[in-house]
């Protein structure tokens, strides 16, 4: 769908060669692209000269003699192609005007979203459609204007900057960008955008639009700014439509989300999701006290889960026992064996990603509908501790890793009535977390005394407590 830059550039284009023409004839081949009569529509425009077009927001003003006015939106595929009069139609012409220069201005739009509409130079600003257009990011002097009107709003900030009778002119495309550009993450209600905020996003949406309109427009799959004419910016954007490819700051990957059925690209790195509900993982070391740090999470009230009871319940699912004894043929029945499937992956490691292929998409679904269901807590809690091997660290906010030392491992360890030998093979064999521990928020070390444990997660608890009380002068690490 064009954007502001987009309809900038057919105004330039349509500017330059139909200013000073008069219409002859109109010839609507679709009524329904005519907001009003066409028969008025047809009648009124003969002999009406083209004097200017401008712009408001997304809608194009043509602006005539006569004192008429024609109101224009292209919404999803709507396009002008001003051909040569013996040139037959383009391919999805709605409307043609027939012009005394030897031209012809076809209205061309193959999905029929797009709309003309008659009125006068005297009225047309009262009109409803342009009542409904926002200040464009250039026309906003008073950021305190915008951030009244959505600093108690839950919507998330892309659904808000789109929205154009709050702001008007950008889409998809441009708000992606000017998202990415200030490193707010699209899902960050309205309510937890501050004035300060506000201030960049309306300077970088200023640069940014500028920018491509400089660059004629970002040719997006069918737009073209006029026939055989491509935009430019689309070689400038940086997280649009970029999903899955590196993040241009930091190299994180691009990741794609839905808002309100829109496409949305953004790096979940640069972009960190602010608000409530903090969603924390915890990971760590093989018997470092994950599973304490997790208990005291639910002693102290907050909603926890465990991904290795999630496991747990998984196996007991039909379905889920069903694939895993075909995939390794393996006589389960009802539910899966544990200890079966564990002596079959220590006998076949090559498996082990193969299992994982199977378990932790459904593990990581069963920690998105977890939060779903505590979408209105301040802080939820996930034990897991294959968080990075998973690849499931996107999905938190905060991460806590759970160190110990060697001693206090090996004593837990023989706790759980396992042999020394055994033991200390598990340890070595679990030996990921120092691999990963940079990548957490906060290291917990645990020395085997609960007390001291206790107290070093209160004090995470009250930190994330500051932070969604007094958002956002603070921030979290
Ligand atoms: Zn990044």
């Amino acid at each position: 769908m064009p954007e502001l830059p987009e309809v900038e550039t057919v105004k330039k284009i349509l500017k330059k060669t139909l200013v000073g023409a008069t219409i002859t004839s109109v010839d609507v081949l679709r009524a329904a692209t005519i907001l009003g009569s066409a028969s008025i529509f047809q009648e009124s425009l003969k002999d009406a000269k083209f004097k200017n077009i401008s712009r408001k927001g997304k809608y194009l003003i043509f602006h005539l003699s006569k004192g008429l006015v024609i109101l224009s939106h292209l919404r999803m595929e709507g396009k002008f192609y001003e051909l040569n009069e013996n040139e037959p139609n383009s391919q999805y012409a709605k409307v043609v005007f027939h012009l005394d220069n030897g031209h012809k201005l076809c209205f061309d739009d193959s999905r029929c979203f797009g709309i003309l509409k008659l009125s006068k130079e005297t009225k047309y600003l009262e009109d409803p459609l342009m009542l409904n257009v926002g200040p464009e990011p250039s026309e906003i002097n008073d950021i305190d204007d915008i951030f009244n009107k959505v600093k108690d709003s839950t919507h998330p900030i892309k659904e808000l900057i789109t929205t154009q009778s709050l702001i008007s002119g950008i889409g998809n495309i441009y708000a992606d960008e000017i998202l990415f550009e200030c490193k707010i993450h699209p899902l960050t209600p309205g309510k937890f955008i501050t004035r300060e905020n506000w201030i960049e996003i309306v300077e970088s949406a200023k640069k940014i639009l500028e920018k491509a309109i400089k660059q004629g427009g970002s040719t997006i799959k069918s737009y073209h700014p006029g026939k055989d004419l491509d935009g430019k910016f689309q070689s400038k954007l940086k997280a649009y439509g970029k999903a899955g490819e590196k993040c241009p700051r930091c190299c994180d990957i691009l990741q794609f989300i839905k808002i309100n059925g829109r496409g949305t690209t953004y790096c979940p790195k640069c972009q960190k999701k602010k608000g409530a509900p903090v969603r924390v993982a915890i990971f760590g070391k093989i018997a470092s006290g994950k599973s304490e740090v997790l208990k005291y999470f639910a002693k102290v009230g907050y909603p926890t889960i465990s991904s290795d009871e999630i496991v747990s319940s998984l196996y007991k699912e039909k379905a889920v026992t069903a694939i895993i004894a075909k995939r390794f043929n393996l006589p389960f029945n009802n539910e899966v064996d544990k200890t079966v499937l564990r002596d079959y992956l220590v006998a076949h490691p090559k498996d082990i990603p193969v299992i994982n292929r199977i378990v932790h998409p459904l593990v990581k679904e069963r920690i998105e509908e977890f939060f779903k269901a505590h979408k209105n807590n301040d802080i939820v809690v996930c034990e897991i501790p294959l968080l990075f091997e998973s690849k499931s660290e996107n999905l938190f906010d905060y991460i806590i890793g759970v160190d110990a030392p060697k001693d206090v491992q090996l004593d837990r360890l023989q706790n759980r009535n396992k042999e020394t030998s055994k033991s200390l093979k598990m340890i070595a064999r679990n030996n990921s977390f120092d691999k990963n521990k940079n990548k957490a928020d906060i290291i917990v070390n645990n020395n085997s005394d609960l007390a001291s444990l206790k107290s070093e997660i209160d004090q995470i608890i009250s930190k994330l407590q500051e932070y969604l009380d007094l958002f956002p002068s603070l921030h979290l690490c």
